[in-house]
């Protein structure tokens, strides 16, 4: 038996990294997993592996600040499976810049997909899962929510992600539904490549020296968080409410 055992879960950004890792994590684990993406081409790829291996997945193309996306894809889980119980909050970009060369641009997307790509969802997701009177709500915040330099943008996504979810813990609660948050360190993705790549270290070097720094001497995984993830949303987890779990391979700050 499965820890979220005839579940149903969305997750967004579930193309690849840590999301794609989440959705695989769930489905092993009894629940049937739409995989969400604003790039079909990796939901599609990631939702046919865990289709290869037997297991209940499907992908759905969707832009998080899209709310007639959101609302859409929701409608096809209900369609598909008549509830939703899981919803984990995990799209995300990066657009890192130092305070005085960030663009607006660059404060605005950031902003917009991860609070109000989180906002989109959750609000779409918690009628379904307050009318069954269980609902799981999982935000993936991130350790730069405490500050990080060259990350303002995203810091203040990430801490408003916190003040999001202990919101709806306090709103959701009475009717059955969960909400909370992880806070990942450092762990290996396209995500963290890519800032290699930005500042010219190549990863070997670049993921080594940000090891040194982390009490465990590894850098995380896409599984490390996703195991995180799935405590969160599973049943026993039912009086952590309002909680967010650091990732990160020590005591975080
Ligand atoms: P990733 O490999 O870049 O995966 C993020 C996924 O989200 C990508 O497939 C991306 O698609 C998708 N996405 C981006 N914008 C979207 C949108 N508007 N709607 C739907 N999907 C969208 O990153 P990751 O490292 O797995 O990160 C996942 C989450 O963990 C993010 O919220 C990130 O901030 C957080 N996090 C990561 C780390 C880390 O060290 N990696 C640490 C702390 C927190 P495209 O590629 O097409 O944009």
């Amino acid at each position: 038996m499965g820890r979220v055992e005839g579940r149903v879960a969305l997750v967004t950004g579930a193309g690849r990294g840590i999301g794609r890792a989440t959705a695989g994590r769930l489905a092993r684990e009894g629940a049937r997993v739409c995989l969400a993406d604003v790039d079909a081409g990796v939901a599609s790829a990631a939702a046919a592996q865990l289709v290869d291996e037997g297991l209940d997945a499907f992908a759905a193309r969707m832009d998080v600040t899209a709310r007639t996306e959101v609302e859409a894809v929701v409608g096809q889980v209900l369609e598909r499976y008549g509830r939703l119980d899981i919803l984990v909050n995990n799209a995300g970009i990066v657009r890192d810049n130092l305070l005085y060369r960030m663009g607006d641009e660059e404060w605005r997307q950031v902003l917009n997909v991860h609070l109000t790509g989180a906002f989109l969802c959750s609000r779409a997701a918690q009628r379904p899962m307050v009318e069954s009177g269980y609902g799981r709500i999982v935000s993936v915040s991130s350790l730069s929510a405490l500050g990080n330099r060259g990350q303002a943008n995203y810091a203040a996504a990430k801490a408003g992600l916190l003040g999001f979810t202990r919101t709806l813990a306090l709103e959701l609660g009475p009717y059955g539904v969960t909400a909370n948050a992880v806070a990942p360190g450092f762990i290996e993705t396209e995500m963290t490549r890519a800032t290699a790549e930005r500042l010219g270290v190549p990863w070997e070097e670049f993921a080594a020296r940000r090891a040194e720094q982390i009490p465990v001497r590894r850098a995380g995984r896409p599984e490390d968080v996703a195991a995180a993830i799935l405590f969160l949303a599973s049943e026993e987890a039912g009086f952590v409410n309002g909680q967010v779990l650091y990732v990160t391979g020590g005591p975080a700050g």
